[in-house]
């Protein structure tokens, strides 16, 4: 029986393409969106091209209601889940002297309290079969902090202390928690930045340039396969050398 993989947030960036990578390796794939748009038939079609079958779940992760029907839907279609990525996040940079209460809860909402309500509702599963893998997006800066994203980091590294926690809570289920810290990758979330910023931050990595969404997806995949059933509680930076 083929393996399930749901990834929050795969409609775009890296959650696209860990989505497209884990189908490439035979994982038939729950796609977790918030919002509707044209190219969702797409990715399907693009997912189930590798001879896998793809769901298409609505849900705004920051919602443990929507997460509950998230989780409900893919097990009445799949009847289990083995690999999570909570890849869905979103940013709201300001710096603290001028940052609204609403954006540091709502990038807190999302990105941490989003990661524990899609891992709440698909834990007991993973419990029930012995085994599992989960995967969080984190950021290197929630490992180094950085000026205006006081609330980002402080999301990206509770984040952190929930793979750890968790980790060490389940590993006696055989369920493997991780994260990865990606850097500087090239995304929607990256594009709004000016050109020379980007040159800027490029020249201060050790590998001198931005990541891919691959790059990030490569790592995920060997998370959620065999060859890394020795690792938990984890973070693996996806850097260039960035923060070490
Ligand atoms: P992106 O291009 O902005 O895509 C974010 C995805 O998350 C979109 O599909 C978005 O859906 C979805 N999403 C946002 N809020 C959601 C919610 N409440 N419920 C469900 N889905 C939601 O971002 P990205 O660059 O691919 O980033 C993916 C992850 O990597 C994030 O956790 C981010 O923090 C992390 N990361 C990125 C970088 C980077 O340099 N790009 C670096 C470190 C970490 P909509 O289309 O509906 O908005």
């Amino acid at each position: 029986m083929s393996k399930v993989a749901l990834v929050t947030g795969a409609t775009r960036g890296i959650g696209k393409q860990i989505a497209l990578t884990l189908a490439k390796e035979g994982y038939n794939i729950a796609v977790n969106y918030r919002t509707e748009n044209d190219d969702l038939v797409g990715l399907k079609k693009k997912i189930e091209h590798n001879d896998v079958k793809c769901l298409l779940v609505k849900g705004d992760i920051s919602n443990f209601e929507d997460c509950e029907n998230i989780t409900k839907e893919i097990i009445k279609e799949f009847e289990k889940i083995d690999v999570l990525v909570n890849n869905a996040g979103i940013t709201k940079d300001m710096l603290l002297m001028r940052m609204k209460k609403d954006d540091f809860e709502q990038v807190i909402d999302v990105n941490l309290v989003g990661t524990f309500n899609v891992t709440r509702n698909v834990i007991p599963y993973m419990m029930k079969a012995h085994e599992g893998r989960i995967i969080n997006i984190s950021s290197v800066v929630g490992v180094a902090g950085n000026a205006g994203q006081t609330n980002y980091s402080a999301s990206k590294a509770g984040i952190i202390g929930f793979t750890k926690s968790l980790a060490k809570e389940v590993g006696s289920r055989n369920i493997l928690v991780n994260a990865v810290a990606p850097g500087f990758i090239q995304t929607d979330m990256t594009a709004v930045l000016k050109e020379e910023v980007k040159e800027e931050i490029a020249k201060s990595i050790p590998l001198k340039k931005m990541g891919t969404a691959q790059d990030v997806a490569n790592v995920v995949k060997f998370l959620a396969s065999e060859e890394s059933s020795y690792i938990t509680g984890q973070v693996i930076h996806i850097d260039g050398g960035m923060v070490m």
